[in-house]
């Protein structure tokens, strides 16, 4: 997968050569290229913003920059692989599991990420033409720019890619995804098996992969219900949980 970023501050985008992310790009299975938008703009000042039509507070992000670095860097019908422009705003779809897994499917994705007011609309009006569109979200909050969202749909991505995790078995009882889906991940527990007075609960040491199972999907239904009510309407499982108080 080729991941493509266009942002004024090139360093927030650092932290992708780290970690797994980072032996991902060594080995091959992503090809990253962090772009500075002001690489595209000609005046002195290398301007990117400009006073907004209509008035009002902040700046915007003008068309041009973001046109050119379009055409430069061969997203189009004809660029060859399947394209995804995401353009991260908190007016975007919200992200989630779900919508990581579709982007997973894809072969590029070139993240705009906004900084000021926002991008003028003509920039996603014009990517539409020439590639897939996705306004995402990554919450009910406003960020100072687009870059940590940028970082966080990117990891939620990349892990999905075969290939990516050591260990393919992680992925599938995490909160959110596989078997289960909606439900948040049970509690974990390593050695030692009492700390600080502490126990792990007797059932995790007994062996016995029955009476585990029962237990994690109880701890699932149970966490899920108290936190995220919301996602158990969603689940199947929802529908022989009910919470009993102090249990
Ligand atoms: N004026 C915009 C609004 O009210 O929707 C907020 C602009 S924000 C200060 C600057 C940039 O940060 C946005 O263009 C976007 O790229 C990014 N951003 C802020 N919050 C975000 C969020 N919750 N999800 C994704 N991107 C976000």
């Amino acid at each position: 997968m080729r991941l493509d970023y266009l942002t004024i501050f090139p360093d927030y985008l650092a932290p992708l050569s780290l970690s797994l992310p980072g032996k991902a790009i060594r080995s091959g299975l992503l090809e990253v290229h962090v772009h500075d938008l002001r690489a595209w703009a000609h005046d002195r000042h290398r301007t990117v913003d400009d006073t907004p039509y209509g008035g009002g507070a902040g700046m915007v992000m003008k068309p041009e920059p973001f046109g050119e670095a379009f055409a430069d860097l061969g997203i189009g019908p004809d660029g060859g692989a399947r394209t995804t422009v995401v353009f991260t705003t908190p007016s975007g779809e919200p992200f989630t599991q779900q919508l990581a897994t579709e982007l997973a499917t894809g072969e590029r994705i070139v993240f705009a990420c906004g900084r000021y007011e926002g991008i003028d609309q003509r920039v996603l009006d014009h990517a539409g033409t020439i590639a897939e569109v996705r306004e995402i979200s990554i919450g009910d909050y406003v960020l100072n720019g687009g870059e940590v969202a940028a970082l966080a749909i990117t990891e939620a991505v990349v892990r999905l890619l075969p290939g990516f995790m050591g260990n393919a078995a992680s992925l599938v009882e995490e909160s959110h995804s596989g078997e289960g889906a909606g439900l948040l991940e049970y509690p974990v527990y390593t050695k030692p098996a009492s700390w600080q007075g502490y126990d792990v609960p007797a059932v995790l040491l007994s062996g016995d992969h029955g009476r585990i199972a029962a237990w994690r999907h109880e701890q699932r239904l149970r966490r899920t219900a108290e936190r995220r009510p919301d996602l158990l309407h969603a689940s199947a499982a929802g529908t022989e949980w009910k919470v009993v108080p102090g249990t």
